[in-house]
Parts: C-alpha cells; sequence; structure tokens
C-alpha cells in the first residue's frame, strides 16, 4: 500500500472528500424539500455513504487516519500550496517543505492548520 504514488494517494483522499462533502450536504437540515424530494435524498445519501466506505477500504489507512484527523476541524482538508503559501490558511510554508514528489513516503501537512498539501504543477 505504502508504494502507491503519491498522486493516486492524494486522488483517492480527494475523491473520499468529495463524498463526505456530497454527505454533508445531504445531510444538511437546513435545505428544505418536499416530502418526494426527501425520500429521494435519503437514497442518494444511502448510496454516497455505501460509496464512501468502499473508497475508504482502498485507501492507505495512514493516510485515511491523518484525514479522518483533518476532516474533523476543517470542511476542505486537502489544499493545494501556490509559491509556498498554504491555500487553506495562507501561512507560507518554511523552505524545507519540498513538492510531494520528493517525499515519497508522507504527504505534507501545514505546519499551521494541518491540513494536507499539494503542490499545483
Ligand atoms: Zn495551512
Amino acid at each position: 500500500m505504502a508504494s502507491s504514488p503519491l498522486s493516486e494517494r492524494l486522488g483517492r483522499l480527494f475523491r473520499l472528500q468529495d463524498l463526505d462533502i456530497m454527505i454533508r450536504e445531504a445531510q444538511d437540515p437546513a435545505v428544505k424539500k418536499s416530502e418526494e424530494e426527501m425520500g429521494f435524498r435519503l437514497q442518494a445519501l444511502e448510496k454516497l455513504q455505501g460509496a464512501r466506505e468502499k473508497l475508504a477500504e482502498t485507501i492507505d489507512k495512514r493516510d485515511l487516519r491523518l484525514y479522518e484527523r483533518i476532516a474533523k476541524k476543517h470542511d476542505h482538508g486537502i489544499v493545494p500550496v501556490e509559491e509556498r503559501i498554504c491555500l487553506g490558511c495562507y501561512m507560507s510554508l518554511p523552505t524545507s517543505a519540498v513538492p510531494l514528489t520528493a517525499t515519497p513516503e508522507h504527504l505534507l501537512t501545514c505546519e499551521n492548520c494541518g491540513r494536507i498539501l499539494y503542490w499545483l504543477e
């Protein structure tokens, strides 16, 4: 598992994050819907949760733990870096932070906000 390329690991976490956002939206009580729509939403929610479970099984356990920890605090736990600025919290990263491709064992996280980082290019 640890040997999966980083881009693949990040891709899975991204899909997980997408599903989590959709699940949250589907559960949002503030969005008022008709009875019929509610039934449809409930079905959709079950499908989303099923898809999330399946996806989670394919994710490296360490990556999953890291993601779950961050997802509790932030809606978007995976954020891009541009010109050494974490676009989650807008703090600059230390020069020791190198693009993910250079550190195959660990996903990089922001020292300030803890989010998982990825380089835009
Ligand atoms: Zn940050």
